[in-house]
């Protein structure tokens, strides 16, 4: 992978990037629409699904908003059957293929080739230039989920360096490791973290539960893959005293976001394809501060398209407006996945997270890992693994927890709590804090 970086063409997209990122609005457009029709044409003739759709229809696309002639499409249509997606005449074993985490839904496999990994590492090495980040240059940790080998972890070694890069184990972080997790920080001296919410937030817990000040000098936490809430970002930032960077690219590749050095909020980037924030009937959401589920079109596979696919993100749009004056389409926030909301005893849809990572009326100090689990409506149960030893103490975390989450949900749900030794990660390391049983739509 590493020689990717050398090519002539990882190069050239890098600097296309840089250059096309304050194109007017106009330009943009003019772009995008000539990246639809390219793909356009491709899939009507290459991709299986799309030959047999546009079969017999006489579509030209001649605008952008011609897009809506294509069909929505979601992750169980294409689990259905891979093989209508992935473009005629290639040998699956010769392609990338990358599957997609989640310990609840089932996973989707996406397919693609050097030329889209190409662009995918470049949108990388855009991004953290915004923020004057070199990943060759500076030196980093990555937080995020890898495997440490079995040698050095009997040593008690939960990390391992790569050239200016320090791999850290996101398993092993709990009340009697996180100092030394520390002191390995201080002495490495990175400029930045990688990692995803879920892996570093134990870290910064920890942190402040203490009430350390840690004065590690790293400039910033970029947070990347995984859905952030306000008060993990409080904590983390407090905790670390670093800016944290929040970048939203879903799994499947076709959309990526950045905030910038004067906003928050999410830029996503035109050059790799288009965003649609549409409502439950599939209309397109215009007005600013509205939310709707994120609908991605991919502009860089061509092996594995995904076009009108429906991301399962609920993004709050934005203005279209920032002082860095890229003419970017823009997102307020990222509110987390449809899967993420539980439901209450009246059938409304409620985010869990700001409930259950609000640091403000409620500790989880005890508690090493959690999990929430709804199976009927109205009802949750929040899974506890706990660091205290006797059973009175257990016992006496376990009615608190309850008590608290209870408050802040109110009187529509009914709260369980349930003591266990072992919570399960989904396979690559994402750690989910809710498995939602329900079937919910938008
Ligand atoms: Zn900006």
């Amino acid at each position: 992978m590493n020689s990717l970086y050398n090519l002539g063409s990882f190069k050239k997209r890098v600097k296309f990037l840089q250059k096309s990122q304050y194109w007017s609005e106009k330009k943009i457009s003019s772009y995008q629409l000539s990246q639809l029709k390219k793909i356009f044409n491709h899939v009507k003739k290459n991709v299986p699904f799309y030959n047999e759709f546009f079969k017999k229809k006489n579509i030209r696309i001649e605008k952008l908003e011609d897009l809506r002639k294509f069909p929505i499409i979601d992750k169980k249509i294409i689990q259905k059957d891979y093989n209508q997606f992935l473009v005629k005449g290639v040998n699956k074993k010769k392609l990338i293929h990358r599957t997609t985490g989640g310990s609840t839904a089932t996973p989707l496999t996406v397919w693609s080739d050097m030329n889209f990994q190409i662009k995918d590492k470049a949108n990388t090495i855009h991004y953290m230039s915004v923020f004057n980040l070199n990943i060759f240059k500076d030196k980093s940790v990555r937080l995020y989920g890898d495997k440490i080998p079995k040698k050095l972890i009997e040593k008690k070694i939960y990390w391992k360096k790569e050239k200016n890069k320090l791999i850290m184990s996101c398993y092993h972080i709990n009340r009697k490791t996180f100092r030394t997790y520390i002191k390995v920080l201080k002495n490495f001296k990175p400029k930045y973290i990688h990692t995803r919410a879920s892996a570093i937030f134990p870290l910064a817990k920890y942190i402040s539960e203490d009430n350390l000040n840690v004065n590690l000098n790293i400039k910033y936490i970029i947070n990347d893959g995984e859905y952030l809430t306000l008060g993990q970002r409080t904590l983390i930032e407090n905790s670390f005293n670093s800016k944290l960077i929040n970048i939203y690219g879903h799994t499947e590749g076709a959309l990526v976001g950045y905030p910038c050095n004067k906003t928050k909020k999410l830029h996503i980037m035109p050059q790799n394809g288009i965003i649609e924030i549409l409502d439950k009937r599939g209309k397109k959401i215009s007005k600013d501060g509205k939310k709707g589920e994120i609908v991605a079109t991919g502009f860089n596979n061509y092996i594995f398209p995904l076009i009108r696919y429906k991301t399962g993100d609920i993004g709050v749009k934005s203005k279209n407006y920032c002082l860095c004056k890229r003419n970017y389409p823009m997102l307020t926030e990222v509110e987390g996945r449809i899967q993420d909301y539980i439901i209450d005893k009246k059938k409304n849809k409620i985010p869990l997270a700001p409930a259950i990572f609000n640091y403000n009326d409620m500790s989880w100090k005890g508690v090493q890992e959690f999990k929430i689990l709804q199976k009927k409506i109205g009802i949750i149960t929040v899974l506890l693994k706990l660091e205290q030893k006797s059973a009175t103490e257990k016992k006496k975390l376990s009615k608190y927890i309850k008590l608290k989450i209870g408050q802040l949900l109110g009187k529509n749900f009914n709260v369980k709590t349930n003591v266990v030794e072992k919570l399960k990660k989904s396979k690559i390391g994402k750690y989910r804090y809710l498995d939602q049983k329900l079937k919910l739509n938008l």
